[in-house]
């Protein structure tokens, strides 16, 4: 990024803005904000082509929210199709993990 760039910004701010951000600072919860902030255009980068068959996904894509919890995915869809397909392979996925499973241990 283009310091001048944060410079204009800084400069935007008044004392007040800049006391608070100087606290966030320190306390580390500016560097979590920008973590999220990143965290969310990824997230929308990647929702950007359907999964299944690399197609740009369109505004009325369909959005599937799996996985363990904390470990939440998002994939979007560009149609039921490709939906189908995606779930029907995470359940071959699960099922053949199952299956290891008793192999691992021994
Ligand atoms: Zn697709």
């Amino acid at each position: 990024m283009e310091l001048e760039k944060l410079k204009r910004l800084l400069n935007s701010l008044g004392e007040a803005d800049l006391t608070v951000m100087k606290k966030d600072l320190e306390t580390g919860d500016l560097a979590r904000m920008i973590e999220e902030r990143l965290r969310s255009q990824q997230e929308r980068n990647i929702n950007k082509v359907c999964p299944v068959c690399h197609g740009e996904t369109t505004e009325d894509s369909l959005t599937l929210i799996f996985g363990p919890a904390g470990l939440k995915k998002r994939a979007s869809f560009c149609a039921t199709d490709c939906l189908e397909y995606f779930i029907s392979n995470l359940k071959k996925q699960k099922q053949e993990s199952y299956a290891r499973r008793p192999e691992d241990e021994h």
